[in-house]
């Protein structure tokens, strides 16, 4: 009789009628949890067709941290990639030595990757530039996600290129992509702001594909919670100095009462990017000349943090 009430007080799935799970604020649809993982599906499969970001033959490296975003690309990516022949997945986790943060969700790769059945491999920071991030940070916290994101990139394309793979796929969403441009807009980074493509089309560059950027965050949760597949890990004690959580607070409150406000980010971006073709913001990039990887100066991100750190 209970369970009735609740069937008739929940708004129905617009596929199927039973009781739904999710509110989709842009199509304004209900959908219960299958028509939600089938929804998602879908529209990854067509972001990664439109886009060109996956062909036959294709090894694709993807980034798993372990959090929700990468769980969920491995878990689609590994139900979707028969549709690409000869194509194959290795999962790559980079451990930055993060005290009371990575153990967990390392253990989250790790079980993930067991489960699929995909081959797993894992770098860290210690490998890459000798030290854990924390050790790193000593004295500079505030620039913790820049730095981290400069080395986690790096180690990322090392290791895709180790694996032998021929694009590198990361978990980014919708939410993340309209923050990217809003933050790069608010710094006035307008280089940065047109060359954060989701297909990754350079040529000195492993291609970076983001099969989940049209998907907003929340589904994401929503399609692992109804699958089993959700876990509450830590958050990394870094999180409070990034500029992305202020972001991420304000556009989603924003989304909330103008929906769509994401997309259109996105679009205006593209615009930008169309408008800069054959421009100075668009020059090539250049090789460093330490390392030899592709930059915009005369030294990579890399090597000049490398200089920063042993000053
Ligand atoms: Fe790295 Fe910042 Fe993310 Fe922590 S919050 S993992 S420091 S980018
Ligand atoms: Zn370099």
């Amino acid at each position: 009789m209970e369970q009735r009430a609740a069937r008739e007080e929940s708004p129905a799935c617009a596929c199927c009628g039973e009781p739904a799970v999710v509110y989709q604020l842009v199509t304004r649809r209900h959908l219960c949890g299958t028509h939600l993982v089938l929804d998602v599906e879908e529209r990854v499969r067509a972001t990664i067709q439109e886009t060109g970001q996956i062909s036959p033959g294709d090894r694709i490296a993807v980034g798993l941290s372990g959090g929700k975003d990468s769980t969920a690309l491995l878990v689609i990516l590994s139900r979707l990639l028969p549709a690409w022949p000869g194509a194959s997945l290795v999962a790559i986790t980079v451990d930055e030595g993060i005290a009371g943060y990575r153990a967990d969700t390392m253990r989250a790769a790790e079980r993930l990757t067991e489960w699929l059945g995909v081959e797993h491999r894992i770098v860290s920071f210690r490998e890459l530039i000798g030290d854990d991030l924390d050790a790193l940070l000593l004295g500079r916290e505030t620039q913790a996600c820049t730095i981290c994101g400069i080395l986690r990139k790096k180690a990322l394309a090392d290791a895709a290129r180790a694996a032998g793979a021929t694009a590198i796929a990361t978990g980014h969403n919708l939410d993340d992509e309209a923050q990217s441009v809003l933050m790069n807009a608010f710094r006035g980074d307008l280089p940065r702001l047109v060359r954060t493509t989701g297909t990754g089309t350079s040529p000195v560059f492993l291609p970076r594909i983001k099969p989940l950027m049209a998907i907003p965050e929340k589904e994401i949760a929503s399609y692992l919670f109804v699958q089993d597949l959700f876990s509450v890990l830590p958050e990394c004690p870094y999180t409070k100095y990034a500029l992305r959580a202020e972001v991420r607070t304000l556009l989603s409150d924003y989304e909330c009462r103008h929906p769509g406000t994401m997309q259109h980010l996105i679009e205006s971006k593209r615009t930008i990017e169309k408008y800069c073709a054959g421009t100075p913001v668009m020059e090539p990039l250049h090789r460093c000349r330490e390392c030899g990887d592709p930059c915009s100066g005369d030294l990579c991100q890399v090597c000049r943090l490398r200089h920063s750190l042993l000053e």
